[in-house]
């Protein structure tokens, strides 16, 4: 499990998350929308550790990690711009973070091959970014962020850049992952498609504030406030 206990965060004297509880149980995937700027990132940002929190602490399996460093809290990150070494092959990128961990050659040749087959990207392990397709990149940034084994994937909007089709199929897809690894998730994006069909539940953030955290279902049809059922195109 992953606990937010009074997570607060503020840049200079701009309050940005304003104390935020939540509770994300083993497996379970959580969308997170809401307006630009409301803090989305950043609550991503302070998760993984590549932000410091105001206040408050975060707990993984029932441990503050709050003063661990970004590489030893088991989260793996994807951004909209998951961007991969240009002069490595799709090899090298899916190495890499094993390679910085010093893994044995052996073990890192295996679960390359292992998450290139999983990700349906082994024929293309030979090729460099540039002569891959928008969806074959993501795959790799994805495959590069599975490669550790993490215990937390925290999807920064992933599919934002791609087109509509593959933005389906990647979508599928990343259910399918998700579900098949039963790795525990935070997932930010402005697709109301997206949140709809891959989230356990939905957290809508307004300006760092919980406004609502129920299923799609209860947050579609019973809408806690004004703000939410706008939020969530429910029709009045
Ligand atoms: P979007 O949907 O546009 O990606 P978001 O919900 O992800 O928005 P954040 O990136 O978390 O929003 O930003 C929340 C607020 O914090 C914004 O007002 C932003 O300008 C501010 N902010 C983010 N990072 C910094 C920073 N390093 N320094 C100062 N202010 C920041
Ligand atoms: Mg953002």
């Amino acid at each position: 499990t992953l606990e937010l206990r009074g997570l607060a965060k503020s840049f200079g004297r701009t309050p940005v998350l304003a104390g935020l509880d939540l509770a994300v149980a083993d497996g379970e995937l959580v969308v997170l929308v809401g307006p630009s700027g409301c803090g989305k990132s950043t609550l991503l940002r302070l998760v993984a550790g590549l932000e410091d929190a105001t206040a408050g602490d975060i707990l993984l399996d029932g441990r503050s990690v709050i003063d661990v460093p970004a590489a030893d809290r088991g989260a793996a990150m994807v951004f909209q711009s998951y961007a991969l070494y240009p002069h490595q092959t799709v090899y090298g990128n899916l190495a890499f973070p094993l390679k910085m961990a010093r893994r044995p050659r052996a073990e890192l040749d295996a679960k390359v091959r292992a998450v290139a087959a999983l990700l349906n990207i082994d024929g293309l392990l030979d090729r460099l970014p540039r002569e891959l397709s928008g969806g074959q990149r993501q795959r790799v940034a994805m495959g590069r962020a599975m490669i550790r084994e993490p215990r937390l994937f925290l999807f920064d909007e992933p599919l934002s850049n791609l087109d509509v089709e593959l933005r389906v199929r990647m979508r599928l897809e990343i259910g399918r992952l998700q579900r098949e690894l039963g790795v525990t998730t935070l997932y930010v994006t402005h697709d109301q498609t997206e949140a709809m069909t891959l989230a356990d539940r939905i957290v809508v953030l307004r300006a760092g504030n919980v406004e609502q955290i129920g299923t799609p279902m209860e947050v579609y049809h019973q809408p806690a406030t004004r703000f939410v059922a706008g939020f969530m195109g429910t029709p009045p």
